[in-house]
């Protein structure tokens, strides 16, 4: 198959919109893995929506087939039930490749999975991409830095990673899934792309993953104390999911490897985000002070001039913004029912 007649790759007429005379566009086919999960199912809505066909990847082990409900029954999508960490066959042109548990408290459960998911679940997919010439993008992540001496952090910051910690099985194994990526665009022309995602918040997100956006969230609705781990002056980022995938897709249509810090630069301690949640939900949320996990990175935000510079790319909604837009979804997911009818 092609994407376009005549040979004509694709996805140049996906970044330039425009289709040369005489070529026909045809959509493009495209697999999405951990496409049943928060980021994933959000890519999902905006390629259906421009018409593309989409085949999601997913074990189910964080994601849900809710987020995805609303495309069942659309022939231009399917969803597949499977582990990256055994081989697949497909027939597709990009490949965005997401399957990966991302909250600590996940990735943590069962960290040998995590990493085989990294370096096997990788390997696959960048099998599959050089098998049938598609382009490959994967979601790395702001963990890469580890726990910086580099602060804002530039994408040629090489990173501060514990290879033997709690948290290595994810960050060790995303720089793994960098090298792999890498090695395969060097070596054998693959067309790939690398994203390195910082914090991101929004609906959909799992209520009870233990990342620290939705645990205030979903705290504070069901009127228990948010839960400060240290003394809340570490800082991070936090991104709104449709600006990450704004980025993503970008990306993948532009002529830039990477890696792109994908990120917003707003710092927040974590303090000042429970301040901003007590101001979306309720005044008199209560914080308790909890002993921090082990390995924990003191700072976070994205350094992203070259996003910024390559792909036309910054975030535009802040978290004062986005945050109010994630409440409702998780009151509804919590309480059944719109705020109205709850008063
Ligand atoms: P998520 O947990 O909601 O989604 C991950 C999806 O991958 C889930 O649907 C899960 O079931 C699936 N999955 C996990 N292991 C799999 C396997 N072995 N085979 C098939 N499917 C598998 O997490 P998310 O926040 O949507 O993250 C998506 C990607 O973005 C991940 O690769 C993550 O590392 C990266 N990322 C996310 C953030 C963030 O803040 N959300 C930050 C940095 C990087
Ligand atoms: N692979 C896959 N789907 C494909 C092609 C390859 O899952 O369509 C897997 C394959 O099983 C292998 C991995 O991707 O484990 C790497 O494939 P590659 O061809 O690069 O390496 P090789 O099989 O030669 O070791
Ligand atoms: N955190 C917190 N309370 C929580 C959950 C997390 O204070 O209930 C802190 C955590 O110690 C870390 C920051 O929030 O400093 C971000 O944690 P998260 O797990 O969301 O993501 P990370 O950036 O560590 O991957």
């Amino acid at each position: 198959y092609e994407a376009y007649t005549e040979g004509f790759r694709g996805r140049n007429v996906a970044a330039t919109g425009k289709v040369p005379l005489g070529l026909k566009k045809k959509n493009l086919r495209i697999v999405v893995t951990g496409g049943a999960g928060f980021v994933g199912s959000h890519l999902v809505d905006r390629l259906i929506a421009r018409g593309d066909s989409v085949i999601v990847v997913d074990n189910f082990f964080t994601g849900r087939k809710e987020n995805l409900m609303h495309h069942f029954g659309n022939p231009k999508f399917e969803l597949i039930r499977h582990d990256v960490v055994e081989p697949i066959l497909l027939e597709v042109d990009q490949i965005y490749h997401l399957a990966c548990p991302a909250s600590p408290v996940h990735y943590k459960f069962n960290p040998v999975k995590t990493i085989k998911t990294n370096v096997v679940g990788t390997l696959n997919m960048l099998g599959l991409a050089k098998r049938v010439g598609a382009r490959f993008l994967l979601t790395s992540t702001s963990e890469v830095y580890g726990d910086p001496l580099q602060h804002p952090q530039v994408e040629t910051y090489w990173g501060n990673v514990n290879p033997i910690g709690v948290r290595s099985c994810y960050d060790e194994g995303k720089r793994t899934a960098e090298t792999l990526t890498m090695d395969y665009h060097r070596s054998l022309g693959i067309e790939v792309r690398i994203a390195r995602i910082f914090n991101t918040y929004g609906p959909r997100m799992c209520i009870d993953d233990g990342r620290v956006v939705s645990n205030f969230v979903a705290q504070a609705l069901r009127k228990e104390p948010m839960t400060v781990y240290g003394d809340g002056k570490q800082t991070r980022s936090f991104q709104y999911v449709s600006d990450l995938v704004e980025g993503l897709i970008r990306l993948m249509e532009g002529d830039h490897v990477g890696p792109f810090n994908l990120g917003n630069p707003g710092e927040f301690t974590m303090l000042e985000l429970a301040e901003v949640v007590q101001e979306a939900i309720d005044p008199n949320a209560k914080i308790e002070f909890r002993p921090n996990t082990e390995d924990d990175p003191h700072k976070r935000k994205p350094d992203i001039s070259k996003a910024k510079q390559l792909l036309g790319w910054e975030p535009t909604i802040s978290l004062r913004k986005g945050l109010p837009l994630m409440v409702s979804d998780f009151r509804q997911r919590i309480f059944g029912t719109p705020k109205t009818l709850i008063g």
